[in-house]
C-alpha cells in the first residue's frame, strides 16, 4: 500500500480529514484537481463575505449623515474589488498548501477517479494503492433546464464578472440567492429575485424569513414569489426572462442559484459499486461508511448539512473513528448558522414548526425593534428577534436573530443552547447595554 488514507477532494472535508489523520499518524495522500481550499475559500463562504462586506458599505454611507458627515463623493469599482478577491484567494490557496505539507500530506493536482479494475487512478494514469479511502468531492451548481439557460451565471461566475451589471434577475430563494440578491444590491445593482414558493429561506423559521423577505424589501431589492422563468432570449438591452404567467422582465444578467448537485461525474462510483441517494450524493452509514467498506465520504457530497463548519466535523469525527473505531454517531442537532444578508439572519436550534413538533407545549419569546443605530436617521428598518423554549424544562431549544451582526451574535448563544441552558439562565444574564443582543437576554414577556 502506498498510504494508510487517500482523500479525493482538497475543499474544506478534504484538507481538514488530511491534515487531521497525518498528524494522528496516517500516512496520508490528497488530489485536487483545482484549487486547495474548495468551494469556500474559492468560490462559497469567504469571497462570498467579502463580496457582502464591500457591499454592506452603502448601507452605513445611507446613514452617516444623520451622525454629521459631509459625503460629497463616493464612488465603487467592482473591477478592484474582483482583483483585491483574487489576490486573497491566492494567499489563502498557498496557506492550504502549506498546512497540508506542514503535516506531512502528499499533494497531487490531478483528478481522482476509480478505473473499471475498481482501482484509484489519478489523470486516468497513476495508480494509486491505499488502505482506506475518503471521497470529500463537494458539489457544483445546479442549472435550470430552461431555454437560454446558457446565458446564465451561478455563484462559480459572479465572483467573477468583468463588469457588474445594472438589472440582474437571482432565481432561487435558499441563503446563496439571498445573500447576492443582498450583494447586488447593496452594491448598487437594480435587483430582482423569483422563486417557486411563497417567501424566501423555505427551512428557516417562518417569522424569520418573512421578516428579512420584508426587510430585503425595505432596502430596495424585488421579490417575485411564486415565480419562475419559462425562457430567457438574448435581445439587444440584455436578456428577456420570460415567466410561466406570462410576464416578462428585462435584465442585463440572470443569475441561477437553484441548488446544488453533488460532484459524482467522472468519478468512477459504478466501478466500486459505491451506492447513491435518489439526488446522487453518495450514500453513508453513521459512521460516513459507503457501501464500499474501504471508501468513506464526507461533506456536500453526502448533502446532509452543506456547511463548511459541517464538513469539517464530519472529517475529524471520521479520522477519530478510523484511529478508535468506537464511537457514537455524528449529531447533526443545533448547528449555528447564518444567512450574511443585508440585514443578516441567524439562527440556532428547532425553528418554531420542528419545536411545536417535538415538544407537547412551548412558549415564544418574541421582540421586533428599530435598533439605537437608526435613531438619529429617517430609516425604518427593525431587529427581529425569537427564542423558543420547551414550556415543561424550560431549556431554550431554539433561537432566531435577524438583525445588523446576526451571524456574530449567534455564536456565543449558540453555545448556551448547545449545551442545553434554560430560560432561566438566559434571565440571570445581565444585558450588554446599550447594545442590540442584550434583547436575547432581556426578553420577559411571552
Ligand atoms: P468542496 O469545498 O466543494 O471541495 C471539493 C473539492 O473537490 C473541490 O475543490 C473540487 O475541485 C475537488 N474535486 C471534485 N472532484 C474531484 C476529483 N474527482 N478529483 C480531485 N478533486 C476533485 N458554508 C458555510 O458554512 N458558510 C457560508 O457562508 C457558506 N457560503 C457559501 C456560499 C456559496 C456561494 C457556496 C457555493 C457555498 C457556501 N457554503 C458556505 C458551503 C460550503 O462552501 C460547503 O459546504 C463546503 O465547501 C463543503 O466542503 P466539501 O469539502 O464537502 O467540498
Amino acid at each position: 500500500m502506498d498510504y494508510d488514507l487517500f482523500v479525493i477532494g482538497g475543499g474544506s472535508g478534504g484538507v481538514r480529514s488530511a491534515r487531521y489523520a497525518s498528524e494522528k499518524g496516517f500516512k496520508v495522500g490528497i488530489a485536487e484537481s483545482k484549487d486547495l481550499g474548495g468551494t469556500c475559500v474559492n468560490r462559497g463562504c469567504i469571497p462570498k463575505k467579502l463580496y457582502s462586506y464591500a457591499s454592506h458599505f452603502s448601507s452605513e454611507r445611507k446613514i452617516m449623515e444623520s451622525f454629521g458627515w459631509n459625503i460629497s463623493k463616493i464612488d465603487f469599482s467592482w473591477e478592484k474589488l474582483v482583483r483585491n478577491k483574487k489576490k486573497e484567494l491566492l494567499r489563502l490557496n498557498k496557506i492550504y498548501k502549506s498546512l497540508l505539507e506542514n503535516s506531512g500530506v502528499k499533494i497531487f493536482k490531478n483528478w481522482a477517479s476509480f478505473n473499471t479494475k475498481g482501482e484509484l487512478v489519478l489523470d486516468k494514469k497513476k495508480v494509486i494503492k491505499s488502505k482506506k479511502i475518503i471521497i470529500a468531492t463537494g458539489g457544483r451548481p445546479r442549472r435550470l433546464n430552461i431555454d437560454g439557460a446558457e446565458y446564465c451565471i451561478t455563484s462559480d461566475e459572479a465572483f467573477d464578472l468583468k463588469h457588474m451589471p445594472k438589472r440582474i434577475l437571482i432565481i432561487g430563494a435558499g441563503y446563496i440567492a439571498v445573500e447576492f440578491a443582498s450583494i447586488f444590491n447593496g452594491l448598487g445593482v437594480e435587483t430582482s429575485i423569483c422563486f417557486r414558493g411563497e417567501h424566501i429561506l423555505s427551512s428557516f423559521d417562518e417569522d424569520a424569513s418573512k421578516f428579512l423577505q420584508n426587510e430585503m424589501t425595505k432596502k430596495g431589492i424585488k421579490f417575485l414569489p411564486k415565480t419562475l422563468p419559462d425562457k430567457i432570449k438574448r435581445i439587444s438591452e440584455g436578456y428577456k426572462v420570460f415567466f410561466k404567467d406570462k410576464k416578462y422582465k428585462i435584465v442585463d444578467q440572470v443569475m441561477f442559484a437553484t441548488g446544488r448537485v453533488p460532484m459524482t461525474e467522472n468519478l468512477g462510483l459504478e466501478n466500486l459499486k459505491i451506492n447513491r441517494n435518489i439526488n446522487g450524493s453518495i450514500e453513508v452509514n453513521g459512521y460516513f461508511q459507503t457501501s464500499n467498506k474501504d471508501v468513506y465520504a464526507i461533506g456536500d457530497i453526502i448533502d446532509r448539512i452543506q456547511l463548511t463548519p459541517v464538513a469539517i466535523n464530519e472529517a475529524m469525527f471520521l479520522v477519530d473513528y478510523l484511529k478508535k473505531k468506537k464511537k457514537k454517531i455524528f449529531s447533526y442537532n443545533n448547528i449555528p448558522t447564518a444567512v450574511f444578508s443585508d440585514p443578516n439572519l441567524s439562527t440556532v436550534g428547532l425553528t418554531e414548526e420542528q419545536a411545536r413538533k417535538k415538544y407537547k407545549k412551548i412558549k415564544i419569546f418574541k421582540n421586533e425593534f428599530r435598533p439605537l443605530k437608526l435613531s438619529l436617521t429617517k430609516f425604518n428598518e427593525k431587529v427581529l428577534i425569537k427564542l423558543i423554549v420547551d414550556a415543561s424544562s424550560d431549556k431554550v431549544v431554539g433561537l432566531h436573530f435577524v438583525g445588523a451582526e446576526a451571524g456574530e451574535i449567534i455564536q456565543g448563544f449558540s453555545v448556551a443552547i448547545v449545551n442545553g441552558l434554560k430560560k432561566s439562565d438566559f434571565d440571570k444574564t445581565m444585558g450588554v447595554h446599550p447594545s442590540t443582543a442584550e434583547e436575547i437576554v432581556t426578553l420577559k414577556s411571552k
